[in-house]
């Protein structure tokens, strides 16, 4: 627990020789930096906005956390992000993001934020090594694919198995596919990926879909889709890439074997957004609450990206919402400059 009564708050201009006299004098007191604006999470949204916050002049400080980047770096080739006509490695807009927020005075720190107390200012934010008060902060934590959990799944992500047919169906043209789940990702995911594979077969645990009808019947009346009901993946076979599925009945047991060459799993995502529960309001699934697409219940504290966005979950998007959260916290910041 942070103890607020220890906090010392140092300006950035103050110097850090002095910050460090403090805590040796002081024992058990913590030093803490005093920010205008922290972002927590450096995948587009974090990246894009500390872009548009260090261009305002604001210096903003990344908490980038221990794998910095974001989902981005589950893909491999992203073609659908605008300005990059022959694609790029996901890695790779991450780290030209990054370069373009330092170029403007951006600061990074790849530690992972374990507890924040957004209920009185200046906020605080605590990771494993340090601590920090900031006057704004902007929660780009983004969120993590729901996985199916098996080890040959982990083995082939990149190799066949995906999370993102928007950004991966091009590269099952003419082949055959399955996506797991019944949602309406799952739907969507299926005809989209109508446009590139030569079958799309959805597995489903259950006996009926959970996604909406209107999803359901854009799927299911599309020729190049089947369903199997009532079945899990229990296997993904291959040696280099995926080359088929070894799946189960859950009502019978019987075990059957599908080749095929790519499996996309549409079981949902889990947003990042555990440490601000009870602090901020959440939807059923978990995901931020916004006001005006990236305002919350407290002024001052800004959200962008996925951790909020269940709907369209894009690079693109996500940036988008940075840039807004961004512009959002610094007209925040100016207006408490001038009262
Ligand atoms: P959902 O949570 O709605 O659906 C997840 C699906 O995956 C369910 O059918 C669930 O099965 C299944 N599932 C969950 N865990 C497992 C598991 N471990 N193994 C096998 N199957 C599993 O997630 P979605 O991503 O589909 O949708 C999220 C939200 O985004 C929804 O609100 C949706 O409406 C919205 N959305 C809207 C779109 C649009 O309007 N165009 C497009 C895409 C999403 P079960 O049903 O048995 O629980």
């Amino acid at each position: 627990m942070i103890k607020m009564e220890a906090f010392k708050i140092l300006h950035r201009d103050e110097k850090r020789e002095d910050a460090e006299a403090y805590e040796s004098q002081e024992g058990s007191q913590k030093m803490v930096d005093m920010e205008d604006l922290i972002i927590i999470g450096s995948g587009p949204a974090g990246l894009s906005a500390a872009i548009y916050a260090a261009r305002n002049d604001l210096k903003p400080l990344v908490l980038g956390g221990s794998t910095p980047g974001g989902q981005l770096l589950l893909t491999t080739t992203i073609d659908n992000y605008p300005g990059f006509p022959e694609g790029i490695y996901g890695s790779e807009l991450i780290e030209k993001m990054r370069k373009q927020a330092e170029r403007f005075g951006a600061r990074f720190e790849n530690d992972d934020v374990s507890e924040i107390d957004i209920a009185s200012r200046p906020f605080k934010i605590k990771t494993a090594s340090k601590e920090y008060a900031a006057k704004a902060i902007i929660i780009a934590t983004g969120a993590t694919t729901r996985w199916l959990g098996l080890e040959s799944e982990r083995r082939f992500i990149g190799r066949g198995v995906s999370s993102c047919a928007t950004c991966d169906a091009a590269f099952f043209r003419d082949k055959d596919v399955i996506v797991v789940g019944g949602g309406d990702t799952a739907m969507e995911d299926s005809v989209y990926l109508t446009k590139f594979a030569r079958s799309v077969t959805i597995v489903h645990r259950r006996g009926e879909f959970r996604a909406t009808k209107i999803m359901q019947d854009r799927a299911l009346s599309n020729p190049k889709i089947r369903v199997i009901y009532n079945t899990v993946v229990d296997e993904i076979l291959g040696d280099e890439k995926v080359a088929g599925v070894k799946l189960k009945n859950v009502k019978t047991n019987e075990i059957a074997e599908l080749p095929v060459q790519g499996v996309f799993v549409a079981i949902g995502t889990v947003p990042n957004s555990g440490f601000v529960k009870e602090k901020l309001e959440l939807d059923e699934q978990g995901y931020i609450v916004t006001s005006n697409e990236v305002n919350t219940a407290i002024d001052g504290i800004f959200v962008a990206g996925d951790v909020a966005d269940k709907r369209y979950q894009q690079a693109i998007t996500a940036a988008a919402s940075g840039a807004k959260a961004a512009i959002d916290a610094g007209r925040f910041l100016q207006n408490e400059k001038h009262g």
